[in-house]
């Protein structure tokens, strides 16, 4: 095991254990979308509020592995502050690089990096998915 993996297990752990914008609102002004992956029980729901183009708030609840629910925490904390075609190009190069499909590595995905190793778990790369997928879906 080398170093940066160290640091990106500390990372997802530590955001598994402390998950930031958890917690649904009552608001109708924010868009739902939930997803469930039955291979390993995770079960996601992202709740984004878009106001003039821009992210205002992203939150997020449900329960799953470690790396469902990190990536999902790692998610809201990237997203809220962008525009809606930055974070949609953020997704799309996110969901690519997990998938061990061609992506742009120019396009800074701050924290959520830490999940490019399960590139090599293609059995978790659903877990690492289902938030974003979703997320991509409050979108529309
Ligand atoms: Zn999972």
């Amino acid at each position: 095991m080398t170093g940066l993996d160290n640091l990106y297990r500390e990372i997802i752990m530590e955001h598994y254990k402390n998950p930031r914008n958890k917690g649904l609102v009552e608001n109708q002004d924010y868009r739902l979308f939930r997803i469930k992956n039955p291979s390993c029980g995770d079960d996601i729901t992202i709740q984004t509020l878009v106001v003039d183009g821009i992210i205002k708030d992203c939150r997020h609840i449900g329960h799953g592995c470690s790396i469902s629910m990190a990536s999902a925490s790692v998610l809201t904390e990237l997203m809220i502050g962008k525009s809606v075609e930055e974070a949609e190009k953020i997704a799309d190069n996110y969901l690519n690089m997990v998938a061990n499909k061609e992506y742009d590595e120019n396009i800074d995905l701050e924290e959520a990096e830490v999940f490019s190793g399960v590139r090599q778990f293609p059995a978790r790369i659903k877990c690492a998915s289902i938030a974003w997928v979703a997320f991509k879906d409050t979108l529309k």
